[in-house]
């Protein structure tokens, strides 16, 4: 009997999965229970100055190292040039009106010279802190970005001599902007796994943003490809149940039912247990993603005259609630459109929307005198953005007990913290189980 492989989920795991299965002329349907796919990355429609801007859910940044998900890009006809601004390793922390910590690899260095003068070369840290950085760099390196022992990093950082001013200036924003996680509680093992990707070579440490909104840049050609392949996307699909049968699998939906000989399930954690429920063998998979724990993304859009503009597209800010601002019109030619991020939970939580965005342009203003004003802001708290990357947190893995039925997610993908490119990886991962089983 031939394959068809019901995908729950059209988020990045659903997509990637989809589209790896399609591209081996395996039948296809993708059910997703949403209005649009692209699950936590996506755009939105927001209302403005009555106008309609299409916004992110949250401004997404990728890495050179992020290799799938430029795979998956190509696979789909998206031309990295046009779709990416690929930003060579530049971190630029403003403290109020000030450059606190400026560190740019030069780009006419291989790797890892190019990060190693980078940091000789920093500003904000001081000669004493920059030597334990390159120390510690060094160190990693040599073992592999290897760990016996999971531990949190704040601690690992401070066994590792690095200052409180280096880990609040360089590896704090790294590893909210990474894991999302506060820096007491993060995973070390996964932190490195990061690092260890990322400083692979000159390019992987390039940061990827976005030209385009999310779903211009994800889901619409993934649905284009999908239809070329003689996949079917359904939206509106809230998927109930699977039942095992003879064949395979009926999955239910509260109007209908499919027939699958194959199944993914790559709906999101919190989305994950009213799925299963009619699995007892997936019962271990509910009580080991019991424990885990969310952590919100904040992203405040503000939207300043036309001419305004940043001196980079990604800058970053300390000492605040801010903690990155990308300038949209460098990036979409949103112009004068600028996205500060809060990612963790954090003392911005307790503020009402406008509090948090009016503490917001006071922060940039401070930062950037030329950005008074805003003609109108936004504020889009995504609470459960993505599962706190914890010390030793179990992490199921795309197999399951059951036959030709498989999980995907980003937080099936146990090296990497809740990201696009893990999603993506555990979406083939999956797939790929069922082209050669
Ligand atoms: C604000 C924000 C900022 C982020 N920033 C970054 C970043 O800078 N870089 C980065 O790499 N990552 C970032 N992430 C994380 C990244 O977006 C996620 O890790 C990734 O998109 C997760 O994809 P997924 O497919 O695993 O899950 P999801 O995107 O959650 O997809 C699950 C899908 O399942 C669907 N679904 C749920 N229940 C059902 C059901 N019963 N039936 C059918 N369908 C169902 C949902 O509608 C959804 O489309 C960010 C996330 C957020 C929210």
């Amino acid at each position: 009997m031939p394959k068809h492989v019901v995908v729950i989920g059209g988020g990045m795991a659903g997509l990637a999965a989809a589209t790896t299965l399609a591209e081996q002329g395996i039948k296809v349907t993708l059910l997703d229970a949403a209005s649009q796919l692209g699950g936590r990355a996506r755009s939105v429609a927001i209302e403005a100055s009555s106008r309609v801007h299409q916004l992110d859910n949250g401004q997404h940044i990728m890495l050179g190292a992020n290799t799938e998900t430029l795979k998956l890009l190509a696979k789909i006809g998206v031309q990295e040039q046009d779709a990416l601004m690929r930003v060579p390793l530049t971190l630029d922390v403003r403290a109020g009106s000030q450059t606190a910590f400026k560190f740019v690899a030069p780009a006419y260095l291989p790797a890892p010279l190019n990060q190693l003068v980078g940091f000789l070369l920093c500003s904000g840290l001081s000669w004493r802190e920059r030597a334990a950085v390159i120390q510690f760099m060094l160190r990693l390196k040599k073992t592999n970005y290897q760990l016996v022992n999971d531990e949190p990093l704040a601690g690992f950082l401070q066994n590792n001599q690095q200052s409180n001013n280096v880990v609040s200036l360089l590896w704090e924003p790294l590893c909210l902007a990474a894991l999302n996680t506060p820096i007491s509680i993060a995973s070390s093992k996964v932190f490195l796994n990061v690092l260890r990707d990322t400083f692979k070579n000159k390019h992987s440490t390039d940061f990827l943003l976005p030209k385009h909104d999310l779903s211009q840049l994800f889901s619409q050609p993934i649905m284009r490809y999908l239809k070329a392949h003689q996949a079917t996307t359904l939206h509106n699909k809230c998927v109930k149940s699977i039942t095992p049968n003879a064949n395979g699998y009926i999955v239910a939906t509260k109007e209908e039912v499919f027939e699958a000989s194959h199944v993914i399930i790559a709906v999101s954690l919190v989305q994950l247990r009213n799925v299963i429920g009619n699995l007892p063998k997936l019962s271990f998979v509910a009580e080991q993603t019991e424990s885990y724990e969310y952590q919100p993304i904040y992203t405040i859009y503000l939207q300043y005259q036309h001419r305004a503009i940043l001196p980079a597209p990604m800058l970053g800010l300390t000492g605040g609630l801010s903690q990155w601002v990308f300038d949209r019109g460098i990036l979409c030619k949103q112009h004068g459109l600028m996205a500060v991020i809060i990612s963790a939970e954090g003392k911005h939580q307790k503020l009402t929307q406008d509090e948090l965005a009016l503490k917001v342009v006071k922060e940039l203003q401070t930062a950037f005198p030329h950005l008074t004003k805003p003609l109108w802001h936004k504020v889009i708290a995504e609470k459960r953005a993505t599962f706190t990357c914890k010390v030793n947190l179990p992490r199921p893995a795309n197999s399951t007990l059951y036959s030709n039925l498989f999980i995907a997610g980003d937080y099936t993908y146990a090296d990497y913290p809740a990201t696009i490119e893990g999603a993506v990886r555990s979406g083939i991962n999956a797939s790929n189980y069922i082209i050669n089983p």
